[in-house]
């Protein structure tokens, strides 16, 4: 690190759990964010704010003024164009040193598979459950820890998964594709605009700790949010040894 760094990063080398060593592994890590909506603004945000290397941004969608009530990598300005270039422009502001790939495309297929293989994270900040499930099989796949977030009217969840363990669950384990599960839409239900900054910076607080080793990782656990209350409720889960996506295969079958 050059001077102009350790001052840059002076408070996160202060703290014993990342210190320069933490920091540097900050600095040398690749995360893709998809999505960069309201859980996506603050999580890029404070990703680039802590000097992460490399930031895939990837959001199909451009930028709308029913957007900028909570989605604060946007401007007015910007109305119309893409999430993913005014994002740039937003981290870039804050910080220069950044590497910022923007993604201007939603997110499928081959292409979401090999920006996964090469991230050291993947922010999960998308709002609907086909992508989910895609960013969940490939982070499987290819072992990428996945932070997963979601927010919606006054509820927020996240949670974690460090698939780079054997015995870590996966997204599927949890919410099993296919079960009967109603897709709200901010745009439908609406969304109070704080809530999704606090699970996002949650979102890039998880991805900090699992980049530089700092503390316990939010793994096995799922955090539900009442916005209303303020009440937050934990609840454990495991690997799901038949998940259709990450359970092991048998490696020893009876043969015939
Ligand atoms: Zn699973």
């Amino acid at each position: 690190m050059n001077d102009e760094q350790l001052l840059r990063y002076s408070r996160h080398i202060l703290l014993e759990a990342i210190g320069i060593e933490g920091q540097q592994r900050i600095l040398g890590a690749r995360v893709l964010i998809v999505g960069a909506g309201g859980l996506g603004s603050p999580a890029a945000l404070y990703l680039a704010s802590a000097g992460i290397g490399k930031i895939t941004l990837a959001d199909g969608d451009t930028v709308d003024l029913t957007n900028l009530q909570r989605q604060i990598l946007h401007t007015q300005e910007r109305v119309g164009q893409a999430k993913a270039l005014s994002g740039q422009t937003a981290l870039a502001q804050i910080n220069p040193e950044v590497l910022v790939v923007p993604v201007t495309e939603r997110l499928a297929g081959e292409r979401l598979a090999s920006l996964v293989a090469e991230a050291d994270a993947v922010i999960d900040c998308c709002d609907n459950f086909d992508t989910r499930h895609a960013i969940n099989r490939a982070c499987v796949k290819h072992r990428v820890p996945l932070i997963s977030g979601a927010a919606v009217r006054f509820s927020g969840q996240i949670t974690a998964f460090d698939l780079r363990q054997t015995d870590s669950p996966c997204y599927h384990c949890l919410f099993p594709e296919g079960e009967d599960v109603e897709e709200m839409r901010c745009s439908m239900t609406g969304v109070f605009a704080p809530l999704t900054g606090i699970i996002g910076a949650m979102q890039a607080a998880e991805a900090l700790k699992l980049i530089s080793g700092a503390g316990e990782p939010l793994t096995g656990r799922l955090l539900l949010l009442d916005g209303l209350t303020m009440e937050w409720r934990s609840v454990r889960f495991r690997k799901d040894p038949r998940c259709a996506v990450c359970a092991t295969k048998m490696l020893f079958t009876s043969s015939p």
